[in-house]
C-alpha cells in the first residue's frame, strides 16, 4: 500500500525531507488547505494568500514531476478542518497506514502528529543550516545562551566570510557601520514585485470572500508565489539593495517601509528559498567587489546568526514557551495595533504599513511596535499573537522567540541578556516619524511629552529589582537615580496616567 507524504504550507521544498524519502511511483502526497490553520490566528490577508497561493503552486509542480498527490482546497467540494483531518481521509481513500512527515515548525502540529492513530515518521527538517542536535550540542552547559557565539561558531563552520580562519575584514561584526538613518531616495528601488498569476489571482478572490473581517489589506498583492520568482526577487536584491544594506538596515522612514531590506524572510520560512545558498550568495558579491563587507556580514548574520540561533531556542525550550510572561505583564494589546486611532506618528507609521505590506522590518518590530508593548505592560501572549497574524513570514518557530524572548523579555532572558527598551530619542534619531508627530520627542514630561520618553522610565523603575544588578542597563539605572526627586515623580505620575488610558482603552 502506498504511503501518505504530508507538505505542509511551509515546507515548499522540492529537497524536503520527507519527499526525499518517499517513492514517486508508491507513495502519495498530502497538501491541505484546512481551516485549522488559517483560522488559528486571524492571518492577514495577504500572509493566507500568499501561501495559498505558493501551496497550490508547488502542488502543481509536483504534480507535473510525475507525484501523486491529494491536494484538498479550502473551497473544494470536500473540505477538511485540520491537518490530521487530511491524513485521516487520505488513509482512508488510499489505504495507506503510515506517513512520511518532515517536523512542522510548531510545537501544536508536532503534538497532533504525534497523536495521530496511522504509523507517523517525522524526519528531521534539514532545510536549515544548523541542525537541531547541533544546537542543542553548542547550548549544552552553557550559563546562557547568546547569539554572538553561536554565530561565530556557524561562520567557521559553513566558512562563510572567513579569510584563512579569520573573519573576513579582520572583525566578526560591523554593526557599528551599521546604525546610520537613512534619506529619502527615489532611486532606492524597493524589493521586486510580481504580477499574480492566474492561480495566485483565483486565490486571492477566495481570501477577499473568506477573509475580508481580517486585519489587513489585500490590494495590489505582488508578492513572489513560487520558488523561480522568488529566486529573482532574491536576484534583485542582490544587485540593488545589498550594497546599500548595511548602512540603512536600522532606519525607518515614513513613505519608504522597505528601504534596503530584502524581503526574502517569507520566501525563506515558506521554503521557496535555501537559507544557505543565500548567504553564498551575499558572499559572492562581496568576494566580487560588488558590495562592502558591512552589508554582506551584516545579511549573513541575519540569516546564519539570528535566523538559526532563533529556531535552535525554539525547539530547545519546548512546547510551553508561547505562555510565559517573566515581567508579568497583563494590559491588553491597545486597539492601534489593529489600526485603531492613535496620536503617536511612529506607531502610526508602523502599523500602517503593516496593515498593507503584511511587513515591517526588524527595528519597526523591535523598537516601535515590540518596545511599546513593552514599555506599557502588554500581556506578551498577545503580542505574540499579533506578530503571529500580521506578518507574511510569521511562523511560529521564528515569530515566538523573535516575540515573547527577544522583544518582550518574556522569557526571562533565554533570547537577549536584556529587554530592548528605548526612550523616543533613540526613535528620533533613525527615524523621520518624530518631526510629525503630534507629542514632542524632546518633552520628557509634561503636556506633549512622547509617551516612549515616559514609559521608559517608568518600566525600567518598576522593574527595578529585576534589571538593577544588570551590568549592561547599570548606566540606565545611574542616569535615573541621578535625576531631580521632583522630576522623577511627576514622570512616574504621567506614566501612571498613560498606562491608565490605555487600560481604559482610550487611544494615545
Ligand atoms: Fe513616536 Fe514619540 Fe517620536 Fe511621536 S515623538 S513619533 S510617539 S517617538
Amino acid at each position: 500500500s502506498p504511503r501518505l507524504v504530508l507538505v505542509l504550507g511551509d515546507q515548499l521544498s522540492p529537497g524536503l525531507s520527507a519527499l526525499k524519502a518517499a517513492d514517486k511511483r508508491r507513495d502519495v502526497v498530502v497538501m491541505a488547505e484546512v481551516a485549522a490553520e488559517t483560522g488559528y490566528v486571524p492571518h492577514h490577508p495577504k500572509k493566507i494568500a500568499f501561501i495559498l497561493a505558493a501551496m497550490r503552486r508547488f502542488a502543481a509542480r509536483l504534480e507535473a514531476e510525475g507525484w501523486r498527490l491529494r491536494y484538498t482546497r479550502l473551497d473544494g467540494d470536500d473540505p477538511v478542518a485540520s491537518i490530521p483531518e487530511a491524513l485521516l481521509a487520505a488513509a482512508q481513500a488510499t489505504g495507506a497506514q503510515s506517513v512520511l512527515a518532515t517536523r512542522p515548525g510548531e510545537w501544536r502540529l508536532i503534538e497532533a502528529l504525534e497523536e495521530m492513530p496511522l504509523e507517523m515518521h517525522l524526519l528531521e527538517d534539514d532545510r536549515f543550516i544548523c541542525a537541531q542536535s547541533r544546537f542543542a550540542a553548542w547550548a549544552e552547559g552553557r550559563k546562557s545562551l547568546r547569539m554572538e557565539y553561536f554565530y561565530r561558531e556557524m561562520r567557521r563552520e559553513t566558512g562563510l566570510l572567513m579569510e584563512g580562519g579569520k573573519p573576513a575584514g579582520g572583525k566578526w561584526n560591523y554593526d557599528h557601520d551599521n546604525r546610520k538613518p537613512a534619506k529619502p531616495d527615489l532611486f532606492r528601488q524597493g524589493p521586486r514585485r510580481f504580477a499574480p498569476d492566474e492561480t495566485t489571482r483565483a486565490v486571492i478572490a477566495m481570501v477577499n470572500d473568506r477573509f475580508s473581517g481580517n486585519f489587513g489589506s489585500l490590494d495590489d498583492f505582488w508578492f513572489a508565489t513560487d520558488a523561480a520568482e522568488a529566486q529573482q526577487a532574491f536576484a534583485h536584491f542582490l544587485a540593488h539593495g545589498l550594497p546599500g544594506f548595511g548602512e540603512t538596515q536600522d532606519a525607518m522612514l515614513k513613505d519608504d517601509p522597505f528601504l534596503n531590506h530584502a524581503m526574502i524572510g517569507l520566501y525563506l520560512n515558506a521554503g521557496l528559498l535555501d537559507p544557505l545558498e543565500v548567504c553564498r550568495a551575499a558572499e559572492a558579491e562581496y568576494a566580487a567587489g560588488r558590495a562592502p563587507l558591512n552589508s554582506v556580514e551584516g545579511f549573513i548574520r541575519q540569516i546564519l546568526g539570528w535566523r538559526e540561533f532563533i529556531r535552535g531556542v525554539y525547539f530547545l525550550e519546548g512546547p510551553g514557551y508561547t505562555r510565559r510572561n517573566a515581567l508579568g505583564h497583563t494590559a491588553d494589546l491597545p486597539a492601534a495595533y489593529w489600526g485603531g486611532e492613535t496620536r503617536m506618528a511612529c506607531i502610526k507609521a508602523a502599523v500602517g504599513q503593516t496593515e498593507r505590506e503584511a511587513y515591517a522590518h526588524h527595528i519597526q518590530r523591535l523598537m516601535i511596535t515590540g518596545n511599546f508593548a513593552l514599555l506599557a505592560g502588554v500581556d506578551p501572549a498577545q503580542v505574540h499573537e499579533w506578530y503571529l497574524s500580521v506578518y507574511a513570514d510569521a511562523f511560529e518557530w521564528v515569530e515566538a522567540p523573535n516575540t515573547l524572548g527577544m522583544s518582550q523579555f518574556a522569557d526571562g532572558g533565554v533570547v537577549g541578556s536584556k529587554p530592548y527598551v528605548s526612550s523616543g530619542a533613540y526613535i528620533d534619531r533613525m527615524s523621520d516619524y518624530c518631526k510629525s508627530c503630534a507629542y514632542d520627542v524632546k518633552a520628557k514630561k509634561g503636556e506633549g511629552a512622547c509617551p516612549f520618553n515616559l514609559l521608559y522610565w517608568h518600566f525600567l523603575n518598576r522593574h527595578r529589582e529585576r534589571f538593577a544588578g544588570n551590568p549592561r542597563m547599570a548606566q540606565m539605572y545611574r542616569t535615573w537615580e541621578r535625576m531631580d526627586a521632583g522630576h522623577r515623580a511627576q514622570v512616574l505620575r504621567e506614566g501612571d496616567a498613560l498606562l491608565a488610558r490605555l487600560e481604559a482603552g482610550a487611544p494615545v
